[in-house]
């Protein structure tokens, strides 16, 4: 992951706090909340002053996505955060026993029994020093420690046997931890850990079902959207050749080796630009079912391969470029959605915002609120002379668009804008056949699904700028707005106060 510019996320990757919560004491069943959404009748409509904002999910849909409890919105179940981590944690306490039970078996074994017992000490131990005599005891010390330490490493959390007080020397544990019965013994039980949180047919049904059909309705959006023939022809081959490459996110974060459960928990989806593939995270699927989720995601990281940094990144002869890539404000009306970056960065919209770069327009030159970006680490090290020539950078896909930075919410908020006007069509063709149909009251919960999981995480890492606008806003500023998205939910007046859905081009097709 050297270089974020690559990539496009659905949320902000820092997710690690939750997955290493600690474990709760009991794991308590809540049942699935009642839904109460208050029923505005076509009277009380006409009643209403002009000027009085509407209540509820059709002003601010936001809230009732950070409601907690679980809701089904007739296409599937989303839970508030903190579902995923729940698993996580009593798959952990459950495979204990699975876990002791493979290592008592394997310290059958004498010399792995030998080992063992002399590297965790236990040897010292009366009744414990002769490896063919030892007590069932002993084995059973020796078979939980390694347990507990395989289980610290498949969850990557620490309370495992690296944090043992001084007495057990570091260097035997690094011996335990390599030795080779040991990996073999832990390899076969991660792996059966992972299988048991891995949603395989979900992650199939996405592969040949899902994904091909968002596919398609957003090539259709396109179709109407962009003008220039060529240019058309170009993208809609790009995002034709848009590669599924699976629901197992380990290798992208925390664990490079993909060999632990964690990274299977991870919520999150992204677009990597270089290979011109998604993946959506198996994480997603432990906590959000819902159809309507599901369809904005894989929507959201398509449009990442023509967002207003992406649409660059081509072949030579294929790629958009943008004639006056350093000049910003010229490319914002340059790019093929004529009209959608001035809108996305408007103040009716959901208010894109970027950080100029501090050296450009000094210290006041930045949204105010905003923390200042970090300082380029571009000073020589004292001692760089003994270090072997850094290898001269190619061109940055910054040289091509100004809007590759991770100053910048722009790409985050195009693709917003295009999973919403995707969803909608996806959830009614989809769910036309439905007995019964999908309610209203449906539909306000499905889109207030889209958020429901991970609406809140984001506060942990507030300070800092992120690509992402707020969820918040992603929900009431480029959800809620949507012409279709409210005529589904049952939401009059069309349009709320003061926001606008950003039309996608300004020039439509005659
Ligand atoms: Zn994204």
């Amino acid at each position: 992951m050297k270089n974020l510019n690559y990539f496009g996320f659905l949320f902000l990757v820092v997710i690690s706090r939750p997955v290493m919560a600690e474990i709760p004491e009991h794991e308590e069943k809540i049942p699935p909340t009642k839904l109460e959404i208050p029923q505005r009748h076509e009277e009380e409509e006409e009643k209403r002053k002009p000027g009085v904002k509407p209540s509820g999910v059709c002003n601010d849909l936001a809230r009732f996505s950070a409601a907690p409890g679980e809701y089904d919105d007739g296409t599937g179940i989303a839970y508030s955060p903190g579902k995923v981590n729940e698993t996580l944690q009593a798959l952990k306490a459950k495979e204990f026993a699975t876990y002791q039970a493979a290592y008592l078996k394997a310290l059958k074994a004498p010399p792995f029994r030998k080992r063992i017992l002399d590297l965790t000490g236990i040897a010292s131990h009366p009744g414990c020093e002769k490896p063919d005599t030892a007590s069932v005891q002993c084995l059973k010390n020796a078979s939980a420690e390694l347990a507990k330490i395989s289980l610290g490493r498949a969850f990557l959390s620490t309370g495992s046997g690296r944090n043992r007080e001084p007495g057990g020397d570091i260097t035997d544990f690094d011996l335990l931890i390599h030795d080779d019965t040991f990996l073999k013994t832990e390899k076969k039980l991660i792996e059966s850990s992972r299988s048991k949180i891995t949603n395989k047919a979900m992650s199939k049904k996405i592969e040949e079902d899902i994904f091909p059909k968002v596919r398609k309705i957003l090539v259709g959006v396109l179709e109407k959207n962009i003008q220039d023939p060529e240019l058309k022809k170009n993208i809609m081959e790009k995002v034709n050749s848009i590669r599924y490459a699976g629901s197992d996110c380990s290798d992208f974060f925390a664990d490079p080796k993909g060999n632990s459960v964690a990274g299977l928990a991870i919520p999150n989806a992204f677009y990597q630009r270089i290979t011109n593939s998604f993946k959506f995270c198996n994480g997603f699927l432990l906590q959000n079912q819902s159809a309507f989720q599901i369809a904005f995601t894989i929507a959201h990281e398509l449009a990442h391969s023509i967002d207003p940094c992406g649409i660059v990144v081509d072949a030579e002869n294929k790629r958009f470029d943008y004639v006056k890539p350093k000049d910003r404000e010229f490319c914002e009306q340059a790019y093929p959605f004529k009209g959608l970056i001035p809108c996305l960065r408007g103040s009716d919209s959901i208010q894109a915002k970027t950080l100029e770069p501090a050296s450009d327009l000094g210290p006041l030159g930045r949204i105010p609120g905003l923390p200042p970006p970090e300082k380029q680490n571009d000073k020589p090290k004292p001692d760089d002379s003994i270090l072997p020539p850094v290898r001269k950078q190619g061109p940055q896909l910054s040289d091509r668009s100004p809007f590759c930075t991770k100053d910048d919410q722009i790409s985050e908020a195009f693709a917003d804008r295009i999973a919403i006007e995707v969803t909608p069509a996806f959830i009614k063709q989809e769910y036309k056949d439905r007995k019964p149909p999908l309610t209203k009251e449906n539909y306000q919960i499905g889109y207030s699904n889209v958020f429901r999981d991970v609406i809140g995480y984001k506060d942990a890492v507030d300070e800092k700028f992120d690509e992402h606008p707020d969820t918040k806003d992603r929900i009431n500023k480029i959800i809620l707005p949507h012409p279709e998205v409210r005529e589904q939910m049952g939401c009059l007046p069309e349009t709320v106060d003061g926001t606008v859905s950003c039309p996608l081009s300004k020039e439509k097709k005659t």
